[in-house]
């Protein structure tokens, strides 16, 4: 093994200078809005550096699929979500995926933990959908800033006013739009930009081949040029004003206020002022808060957390990927970093970027990158790495489970591989395992946030560790934390089961939420608390 590079030539200065010009972000959106259409969009405009796994494929739009897994290759789609790095006005952007696909795992929630803003992506006829707003609970509760953007203008949709309104009244966000629209949804002749009063003029180019069109002109200019929908647009903006629904920088990064912008992914109109915006006001990778609250500076030696661990996901060679988002100091391939958890050293020689089979070698990561580790069966989710200073970041919460079966061992001769297998699944924290004396230890229930999570504790199962398995169905949708004085009461209720957590949580299954309505009723004072995200 190689000595460390760990003293190599970067000055702190050039540290936080690499570190201000990163923008580490994801996009939150319900599935159809437009997440690959955008994210093929942004990347029109930037030099893609690096592909950290794939954004998930549709059809053959993405040949950049991993087959990583059987179940990935029939579905068409990645179970992974990493990041895909690109160059824009000398800044790097970091855009880590959120997989976009209906089944949803609680690996889409996690990566929001290694991110610094995410994009809120609407779809301008439909407006706030299921999917987004769970991804945005996660983002509120990390107070993690959001810039919205209102795609599909170029079909019929809502009002803009009336969409504003939504945000409004279902997030809580106050918006201010940094564009508005200029004609309404399905005749959209570009944007009034209202910090210049610009009018930004798209053009098509072939249905979304290319770099849109643009050309900036004055109000005159517009007023001459498109007439009505110009003069609504400044009435309509006039009123924004009024309403107070400017911009404010520090409303904005605190999470209490959305800049919103209006565009059209697969024509690429409002693509340019998005990353624009990304460069101009969103945070770049600062110093991150330790599990006691103290930032470490991004200029410190090298630090990073685990927030993704992927596993068997080649048949031919059964590593183990951990990805990494980077806080602080320089990430060298080959330098040796300490595993927080375990005070034990840890090689990094194989740090690489994936490309779903190919893979290609990372050698160097500043604070807001995205790493991925291979050979890293030591690693878990949320878990530290550092070099020098001993930091701990804040554990990565586990989410709210809405999908839960029972898993059985098929041959009770493998008994002893059916229990190592589900112990690794939950502490690596694939699916998370509960477990009750009633139910005893061969018939855990395993609890998911999207069902896939099953298949892939299924496939590991059988594949890895050699135990084929039964699945059952139970008839809950809900689960809710109580307490230990709760669970004889619980216990006595029709319909409902309490089972404990690995991590020591008492959680209250219920079918559906009139029945934990019902059980509310019923005992004043119960303890039943929401687990959107518990710590
Ligand atoms: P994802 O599921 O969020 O990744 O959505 P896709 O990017 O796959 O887009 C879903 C569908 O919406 C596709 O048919 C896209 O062509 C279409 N789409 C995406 N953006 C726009 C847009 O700005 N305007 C219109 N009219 N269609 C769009």
């Amino acid at each position: 093994m190689t000595a460390a590079p760990n003293s190599a030539p970067f000055p702190p200065a050039r540290i936080r200078a690499q570190a201000d010009r990163r923008r580490t972000f994801a996009v939150i959106s319900h599935p159809d809005a437009g997440k690959s259409t955008l994210t093929e969009a942004l990347a029109l405009h930037a030099r893609v550096i690096g592909q950290a796994g794939a954004v998930h494929g549709k059809g053959n739009r993405r040949a950049t699929v991993s087959d990583w897994m059987q179940m990935e290759k029939d579905r068409g789609i990645s179970i992974s979500s990493a990041a895909l790095q690109f160059e824009y006005r000398d800044t790097v952007i970091n855009l880590v995926d959120t997989p976009g696909h209906a089944d949803f795992s609680e690996d889409t929630y996690r990566v929001l933990s290694a991110v610094d803003a995410a994009v809120m992506l609407i779809d301008a006829a439909k407006g706030l959908e299921a999917q987004t707003m769970k991804l945005f609970e996660v983002c509120r509760h990390r107070d993690i800033p959001i810039i919205t953007f209102i795609n599909k203008w170029d079909r019929p949709g809502q009002e803009a006013l009336a969409l504003l309104d939504e945000i409004t009244e279902r997030t809580g966000l106050r918006p201010a739009p940094l564009t508005w629209p200029v004609g309404i949804a399905g005749e959209f002749h570009g944007v009034l930009e209202r910090a210049s009063g610009d009018f930004i003029r798209f053009t098509r180019t072939d249905a979304g081949a290319g770099i849109a069109q643009e050309e900036r002109l004055d109000a005159d200019a517009a007023a001459a040029m498109i007439g009505g929908d110009w003069d609504t647009a400044l009435e309509e903006a006039e009123l924004l004003e009024l309403e107070g629904q400017e911009h404010d920088q520090d409303a904005f990064l605190a999470a209490r206020s959305t800049p919103v912008m209006f565009g059209s992914a697969v024509l690429n109109f409002g693509v340019h002022q998005l990353l624009d915006a990304l460069v101009d006001i969103a945070p770049a990778a600062g110093p991150r808060p330790d599990q006691d609250g103290n930032p470490r500076p991004v200029e410190e030696p090298f630090s990073g957390f685990v927030f993704k661990v992927q596993a068997g996901m080649d048949a031919n060679h059964r590593d183990r990927l951990a990805y990494i988002r980077v806080c602080s100091g320089v990430f060298e391939r080959g330098m040796v970093v300490t595993h927080a958890t375990t005070g034990k050293p840890f090689a990094t020689k194989y740090a690489q970027q994936v490309f779903g089979r190919d893979r290609e070698v990372v050698d160097t990561a500043f604070p807001g990158d995205i790493v991925g580790l291979v050979n890293a069966s030591a690693l878990r989710v949320g878990d530290s790495l550092y070099v020098d200073r001993k930091v701990v970041f804040p554990r990565i919460p586990t989410f709210s489970p809405e999908h839960f079966k029972v898993i059985r061992a098929k041959d009770s001769s493998k008994y002893k591989q059916f229990r190592r297998g589900i112990e690794q699944l939950d502490h690596e924290g694939v699916i998370q395992v509960l477990r009750s004396d009633l139910r005893g230890d061969q018939a855990p229930v395993l609890a998911a946030v999207g069902p896939m999570q099953f298949e892939v504790a299924e496939d590991r199962m059988v594949n890895e560790f050699n135990a084929p398995c039964t699945l059952e169905q139970l008839n809950f949708s809900l689960a809710r934390r109580t307490t230990p004085e709760w669970v004889s009461v619980l216990s006595r209720e029709r319909g409902v089961e309490v089972l404990s957590r690995s991590d020591g949580a008492l959680l209250a299954l219920f079918p559906d939420r009139w029945r934990l309505a019902g059980v509310e009723r019923e005992h004043e004072g119960i303890v039943l608390e929401p687990l959107v995200v518990s710590a």
